[in-house]
């Protein structure tokens, strides 16, 4: 196998068997831009100066019939400007992937084999684009609520629903706590 640069590897049509038969290592530096689904989460306040770093490494490894499998290590990494939950102001989250991919021939074979593994199984054939991939690994691992740990600014008395509720939960007096007391 010939040792294999950087720029052989496309990653919009990518040649998951050739990079891990290769151990080939992959990274590059994408704007947020380029990431529809991921830059409609952008806060309208939030910084835009972005960029989704990110690297993936191949590896071939035997399966239990001694076959040689094709595995692919993927990493990304991401400041994202959403806005808080709680105060609807801008806050960056960190969003972090890491994680190992096996590939099989085709996407029903890896719709079968992915229920039953660990590890995420993914087609070889279409050939996956990567960005996508990183993309779609990128907003799952978006916080389902995301806030600040302590918010810049007071809430307002006109907030959203959801302020309003939680802080209306807390304040309810408890009613087994009221039963309790009366059962004295
Ligand atoms: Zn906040």
């Amino acid at each position: 196998m010939k040792a294999s640069s950087h720029k052989s590897w496309n990653p919009r049509r990518f040649d998951a068997r050739a990079f891990a038969e290769a151990e080939g290592v992959l990274d590059g530096e994408e704007p947020l831009a380029s990431f529809d689904r991921l830059a409609a989460e952008i806060h309208a306040d939030g910084a835009v100066g972005s960029a989704v770093r990110w690297d993936a490494q191949g590896q071939t490894r035997p399966d239990a019939a001694g076959r040689s499998a094709v595995w692919m290590r993927l990493r990304a990494a991401l400041d994202l400007p959403v806005g808080c939950q709680r105060c609807l102001a801008p806050v960056v989250v960190r969003l972090e992937v890491d994680r190992w991919f096996r590939f099989v021939a085709d996407e029903s074979v890896a719709e079968a084999e992915d229920d039953q593994s660990e590890e995420d199984v993914l087609a070889l054939e279409p050939k996956p684009d990567l960005l996508a991939l990183i993309e779609d690994e990128l907003l799952m691992a978006m916080p389902l609520v995301p806030m600040h740990e302590v918010c810049p600014q007071p809430l307002s008395v006109s907030g959203g629903e959801l302020p309003d509720e939680e802080a209306a939960g807390e304040a309810r007096p408890n009613p087994f706590a009221t039963l309790a007391r009366l059962k004295k």
